[in-house]
């Protein structure tokens, strides 16, 4: 591998995958028997125009955290790889392959301490009937000021019922799918609201997630969580967080949570892989507490930051 490797963002094919990528290596990309391989600078990895990824958004993805260079919920993150790609009706992924691939990419980047590493398994290129799949490593953003002061969080409408994803099962609610143009969308609005982020509430009246987060909400020593079957993602970084609130003495919960639950809130955060924890300080525009030496503790004691 070249000096100039290291320092860039890069990226791994995965799967027989010569065909998935090969950019300025060409097609000879796939290492014998492996399946992973090799890494490239991201300027030179390429996916084929025609791969549904690009023109359906027909796929799945993680992004996982890594600080120090270790992998932050690596086993959640796969199993949800697996469990979303069969929700799309996907060729099952060959998760070993990812995580060796990850492993590999992370290996040849030069260390940080916060990366971002993105798994993507997509059906390929149309009628090929082959999955393709790759492995980013990110240089992550700074995530400190939103973590320590906190973000300022805007409800929006999600357009559906909270039972959504046993009515319309289609919809693929709870799958991380590759079709991410609305969460985006989502996220602009919050913007021109003045804003940093969102949580979605349904057209019910119930709390549900946010466009790249999970919602957990303190009352006293009581913090909840929506309930995973309300349509939403499952969250690696809340299964953690819970892991270490039940350790710390809290009682957790995933429950139904209606938005005036929320403004009266003790603390209020989003969580995801790239941010971890970042508390809500105001909501809707109005102030909500925040409490930054819990916040830090939550941080340290689950993800060693
Ligand atoms: N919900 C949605 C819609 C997401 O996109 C994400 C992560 O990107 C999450 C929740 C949080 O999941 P995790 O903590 O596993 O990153």
């Amino acid at each position: 591998m070249s000096g100039g490797v290291a320092v860039e963002d890069l990226v791994v094919f995965v799967g027989d995958g010569a065909e998935a990528g090969g950019g300025a290596g060409g097609g000879a990309a796939a290492v014998a028997g492996g399946g992973v391989g090799p890494v490239l600078p991201m300027r030179e990895a390429a996916v084929n125009v025609a791969d549904l990824a690009v023109t359906r958004g027909d796929g799945v993805f993680e992004s996982i955290g890594v600080i120090d260079g270790r992998f932050i919920e690596l086993p959640r993150h796969l199993a949800r790889l697996k469990h979303s790609s069969a929700m799309l009706d996907l060729p099952e992924p060959d998760v070993e392959a990812f995580e060796r691939a990850a492993r590999l990419a992370l290996a040849a980047h030069a260390p940080q301490r916060e990366l971002l590493v993105k798994l993507l398994h997509s059906r390929g290129i149309e009628g090929a009937d082959r999955a393709s799949g790759w492995v980013q490593v990110l240089a992550g953003t700074d995530h400190s000021a939103a973590r320590s002061t906190g973000i300022r969080v805007v409800t929006l409408d999600r357009g559906y019922r909270h039972d959504i994803a046993q009515t319309s099962p289609w919809l693929l609610q709870g799958a991380k799918t590759l079709s991410y143009a609305l969460n985006k969308a989502a996220l602009r609005e919050a913007a021109r609201r003045d804003a940093d982020d969102v949580i979605f509430v349904s057209t019910d009246d119930v709390v549900l997630e946010g466009p790249t987060s999970n919602v957990v909400v303190r009352h006293g020593d009581v913090f909840r969580t929506p309930r995973p079957d309300l349509g939403i993602l499952a969250g690696t970084t809340q299964a953690a967080v819970f892991e270490t609130l039940g350790a710390l003495g809290f009682e957790t919960a995933e429950a139904v949570i209606t938005p005036a639950e929320l403004a009266t809130a003790d603390g209020l955060w989003l969580l995801s892989s790239g941010r971890l924890l970042a508390p809500v300080r105001e909501l809707d525009g109005r102030p909500l507490p925040v409490d930054a030496d819990f916040t830090r503790t939550l941080l340290e004691r689950t993800f060693g930051l």
